[in-house]
């Protein structure tokens, strides 16, 4: 065991309770918190055999997330995209006392990031570019990075393939994406080996109510499919992928309550709803 992941932020760009919302889901969220409410993406990966805090994304919510889960340093982050749910955080980077925060992305993604101007030129960042398809290792880990399908991103967006090749083990985040990723990126995902964890965008989950619901929120659904998943979806993409086991994320407030959730999802084999403070370990 080597790898500690911490879901940050299980929701979708608004979080849920959505502040201007008060459907049965923001009302539950409002009045239990977590797991029934969800701050904005975020993933931890604490690396144990070598003392390593790298984040995957840093979204609005990142001060509060790293206060609650009682971390207080962070040595790398690996960015998807550019989107404000993805990236706005990094400000959080600014006074802080770790001496240099070392930044991955494509070119693409960095630039648009660090482009904001502001604080973020008073932030102690190492800017290290990544190009998809070409492993580069941090702190005993190896990151690959794969093309998705997330139209609306301000720049081309990525998933990470994370392996630890020492103990054969394959963690992969999809970031935000559609279903059909390219093929290439497929490939990736599923050889040498399927991913033992799979944690992947699925905007809203199985529940009856929570597809009436989403049929009236949704406006433009060819769209939305190339940009996020719902839970059919999903369905498809773990039969392509086969993980041992799924965790979704980005979860909206249009979802039933958590509680709900959960066992609406009972009769899917190893597919889990992800919450804020979950930890999995690989
Ligand atoms: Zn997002
Ligand atoms: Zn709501
Ligand atoms: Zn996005």
């Amino acid at each position: 065991m080597s790898l500690k992941i911490t879901i940050l932020g299980s929701g979708d760009s608004v979080g849920t309770p959505k502040w201007d919302c008060h459907c049965e889901t923001c009302k539950t969220a409002r009045k239990r918190g977590i797991p029934f409410s969800r701050t904005r993406f975020g993933i931890l990966i604490e690396v144990l055999d070598t003392n390593k805090n790298i984040l995957i994304d840093t979204g609005p919510d990142l001060r509060s997330q790293l206060i609650r889960s009682n971390i207080d340093r962070i040595d790398a982050i690996f960015f998807t995209h550019g989107h404000y749910d993805h990236q706005s955080g990094f400000g959080d980077f600014y006074r802080t006392r770790i001496p240099t925060v070392e930044i991955f992305g494509t070119e693409e993604t960095l630039n648009y990031i660090l482009s904001s101007g502001g604080i973020m030129k008073s932030i102690r960042y190492k800017n290290r570019e990544i190009l998809p398809f070409h492993p580069i290792e941090y702190g005993g880990v190896q990151f690959t990075a794969f093309p998705v399908l997330h139209a609306t991103s301000p720049t081309r967006p990525v998933g990470y393939v994370i392996e630890k090749p020492e103990n054969d083990k394959k963690l992969v985040i999809t970031g935000d994406t559609g279903l059909n990723i390219p093929n290439k990126s497929l490939e990736l995902i599923t050889n040498p080996k399927n991913p033992d964890i799979l944690i992947v965008d699925c905007f809203i989950d199985n529940n009856d109510d929570t597809i009436k619901r989403f049929k009236k929120f949704i406006f433009d659904f060819n769209l939305f499919r190339n940009n996020h998943m719902i839970f059919p979806d999903i369905l498809e993409f773990v039969e392509r992928v086969k993980p041992n086991e799924t965790y979704l994320i980005h979860l909206s407030h249009l979802c039933a309550p958590h509680d709900q959730l959960e066992s609406n999802l009972k009769k899917f084999e190893n597919v889990k709803a992800a919450y804020d403070g979950l930890t999995i370990y690989l």
